[in-house]
């Protein structure tokens, strides 16, 4: 395979963008080698700048669940943007998508649109302050909330102490509000809730976990979040910006029947264009400016092209059979990949959600933070290199989920076992 091209553009780039990248995983640091150039996308595939193709399995981190360039949010993106990229001023678009993602998930009864995952979560969790009066929060090692200050703490190796920030630049007194625990721990969260609840305005989940690679909830671990929340006078907020319109059109909170007071969404809710979205309870989001006291604005926020992408988007998710297909070609996947290992010898354990899934290089099971990062990372970085070669684009890091589109074709399931079987027989 010719990677000429892409490796001396990525050595440009260092000269320009720390890292050559505009953000971290994708320069291939934790699986070696280097990044590929990507020219264009269409569908499944992925054409980088020497001429290759890849099936993609990342789908842009997530928002791509309709494949590349799908024809109707392409067509509808030129439209919109012939009519003026961004006013400063309301659109009935805004309503539109609002009011879309209020009937997918009616406990976000009012919606407020922002750029990113990041600018959502950092809003929501101001808003759960203000409401609250409390300034702690309580979050799980190993979910990722997007990358503003006192959500970086992950709180080194100790099993729960008080938050520690795990990247300079990021003052101790703004993490020593946050606390964390294991995911699909309840006994120590109780633990920790009981003690410090007077100072602990929310928690917030993955209620999917997706970034550290992909750990479903046990069935008792987000009944029992909402019940110590209710009982402590807590908010507790559903970051779904992955899940979201991805394991099934109500996103996590209707799979599992659980009513969050705050919902984070992001990714797919944008069809690939930057838009965030945080929404809950009526009195909760009331508070926010203007019709309250909580400060939140944006610039582009709501703005016309990325509302126009999600709009579609949904638009084309809600047709009847959408999230049958993903859960069949996903199913043919994780089957096929499975069977591949076995064959092989190769001790993996999957997890899955729909269309969302990973395969840890591990013994299992993978229930948290702790028991995923027992994967044998090098197996993975030389797994993912055999099927790059192969074409096949998964994430270039073993704590990523791997995502299937629509757009995937039986062949494409079929291409990419093949790949996964030549691959793990040579590893
Ligand atoms: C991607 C992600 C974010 C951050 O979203 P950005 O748009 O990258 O700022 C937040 N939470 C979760 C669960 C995510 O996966």
């Amino acid at each position: 395979m010719k990677t000429q091209r892409s490796e001396q553009l990525f050595a440009d780039a260092q000269l320009t963008i720390p890292g050559g990248v505009n953000s971290p995983v994708r320069a291939f640091r934790s699986v070696g080698g280097q990044p590929r150039f990507i020219a264009r996308a269409k569908g499944s595939r992925l054409y980088d700048v020497d001429g290759n193709s890849y099936i993609d399995y990342v789908l842009s981190w997530g928002p791509m669940i309709l494949g590349h360039a799908p024809a109707t949010v392409t067509k509808a993106i030129q439209q919109a943007a012939a009519n003026g990229t961004s006013y400063g001023a309301p659109t009935e678009l805004e309503i539109h998508l609002a009011t879309m993602i209020r009937e997918a998930l009616p406990s976000m009864e009012m919606v407020r649109l922002v750029s990113s995952g990041t600018e959502a979560v950092m809003s929501a969790i101001r808003v759960a302050r203000a409401y609250t009066k409390r300034d702690g929060i309580l979050k799980f090692e190993g979910c990722y909330h997007g990358h503003s200050d006192y959500l970086l703490a992950k709180a080194g190796s100790g099993l729960t102490t008080l938050g520690i920030p795990d990247c300079p630049g990021v003052p101790e007194d703004f993490t020593k509000h946050t606390l964390t625990a294991p995911y699909n721990d309840l006994a120590t969260t109780e633990k920790l809730i009981k003690k410090h609840y007077r100072q602990l305005a929310c928690v917030i989940v993955e209620p999917i976990a997706g970034n550290m690679g992909v750990i479903p909830p046990s069935p008792e671990f987000l009944h029992g979040l909402r019940k110590l929340t209710d009982a402590h006078g807590m908010l507790l907020i559903f970051d779904e910006v992955i899940s979201g319109f991805r394991v099934q059109y109500g996103g996590a909170q209707t799979l599992y029947d659980i009513k969050p007071d705050l919902t984070i969404l992001g990714k797919i809710i944008g069809g690939g264009l930057p838009v965030g979205a945080y929404g809950g309870a009526k009195d909760i989001m009331k508070m926010i400016a203007p019709s309250g006291p909580v400060y939140q604005a944006g610039t582009l926020s709501g703005n016309p092209l990325a509302v126009t992408a999600g709009i579609e988007t949904l638009k084309r998710l809600k047709k009847p059979g959408t999230y049958e297909q993903l859960e069949q070609r996903s199913v043919a996947l994780s089957e096929g990949l499975g069977n591949a290992a076995r064959k092989a010898g190769v001790p993996l354990t999957q997890t899955r959600v729909s269309s969302m899934m990973c395969a840890f290089f591990t013994q299992g099971p993978v229930t948290d933070w702790a028991s995923a990062k027992k994967a044998d990372t090098k197996a993975y970085a030389k797994f993912f290199h055999q099927m790059l070669d192969a074409g096949i684009y998964l994430a270039p890091s073993q704590f990523e989920a791997a995502f299937v589109s629509v757009a995937h074709t039986p062949k494409d399931i079929d291409r990419t076992i093949s790949a996964a079987q030549a691959a793990l027989k040579n590893l």
